[in-house]
């Protein structure tokens, strides 16, 4: 395993991990942080644990999740379902919250249904504002690289590739890759598509 600091590191800071997915929810991540015997107090943690939206936002998401994966079959409900769920998560928070989880969340998920529906142009909506959403310290916590292949993809498949050019560049100062061979090991998937 390669771990790289994002940040410069002095003498005798703390350096931090995330254990698990930030987009786990804060009561699971608590109990899981139960079992490692300690209480975690990053910024996230604080906020969570301090917002009076917290329980009402994490039910609906909870709520989501289940409803998603009880109708795989049927994807156009979901859509429709998780666009008023976006909605209603939105209201739940106010504009000086930074860590917006489970709108990312949600996000991600309606990007995925939109690209298995062959809806590129939606997918790359939603995947992009993940990515805006994720555009402060908690981007360190995601595989941000990842996400941004994902969109080269999505690119790829509308043919632009000015577009991919600019994500693969994105994605590659992300990923920490020391070159392309690199790079391209780590993303087998669209290897064979760049130059
Ligand atoms: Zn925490």
């Amino acid at each position: 395993m390669v771990i790289h600091a994002s940040s410069d590191i002095q003498k005798g800071d703390e350096i931090w991990h995330s254990y698990i997915s930030p987009l786990t929810d804060f009561m699971d991540r608590k109990e899981t942080f139960n079992c490692w015997k300690f209480k975690c107090d990053c910024k996230l943690c604080e906020i969570e644990a301090n917002d009076k939206n917290y329980l009402k936002r994490s039910e609906i998401a909870k709520q989501f999740n289940e409803f998603a994966e009880a109708n795989k079959e049927s994807p156009h409900i979901v859509i429709v379902k998780g666009e008023s769920v976006l909605k209603e998560i939105r209201e739940t928070y106010d504009e000086k919250n930074e860590f917006k989880i489970q709108l990312i969340s949600v996000h991600m998920i309606l990007s995925g249904i939109y690209f298995d529906i062959d809806n590129v142009i939606k997918s790359i909506e939603y995947l992009e504002a993940a990515i805006s959403l994720m555009d402060n310290l908690i981007k360190y916590a995601f595989n941000i690289a990842q996400i941004t292949v994902n969109l080269a993809h999505c690119y790829l498949l509308l043919g632009n590739y000015p577009k991919v050019k600019e994500m693969v560049q994105k994605a590659f100062k992300f990923s920490f890759c020391i070159d392309m061979d690199h790079f391209k090991m780590c993303f087998p998937e669209i290897a064979n598509d760049l130059p």
